[in-house]
């Protein structure tokens, strides 16, 4: 069901703390942590604590928690101290989405090409 913890999914794991992450911040509806590859000086990753696949399916089933998400990258923007930064959410394997629970790539502190590739 929507929303409901999956057995199989890595970001699921990291909420109810069966695998470590670094933590950067929490609310009662989302968790932000360092990604473990950064692409970026600052590369947070802001999940929904509820399982939603991606982007497209968190915004049909949880509007208010979609806000939730993107409040939060900005929260991590302002507590690393950027002015400039990018808000990712790849959607689809064509996308570049690999991790299938709904996460907002909080990219920042260097420059930044456009279009991405
Ligand atoms: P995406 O390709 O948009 O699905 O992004 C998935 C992201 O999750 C990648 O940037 C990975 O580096 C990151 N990632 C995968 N496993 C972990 C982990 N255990 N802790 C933190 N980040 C992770
Ligand atoms: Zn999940």
């Amino acid at each position: 069901m929507a929303g409901e913890p999956q057995d199989d999914c890595l970001f699921c794991k990291i909420v109810a703390g069966h695998i470590p992450a670094t933590i950067v911040r929490e609310t009662e509806t989302t968790v932000a942590f360092r990604d473990i590859n950064p692409q970026a000086p600052t590369h947070v990753l802001v999940i929904p604590k509820a399982h939603h696949r991606d982007a497209a399916a968190l915004a049909e089933a949880d509007p208010t928690l979609t806000a939730d998400v993107l409040r939060e990258t900005k929260a991590v923007a302002e507590e690393d101290k950027l002015e400039s930064y990018r808000v990712v959410f790849n959607t689809g394997p064509g996308a570049g989405q690999t991790v299938f629970h709904v996460h907002a790539h909080v990219l920042g502190g260097r420059g930044m090409q456009w279009p991405p590739g």
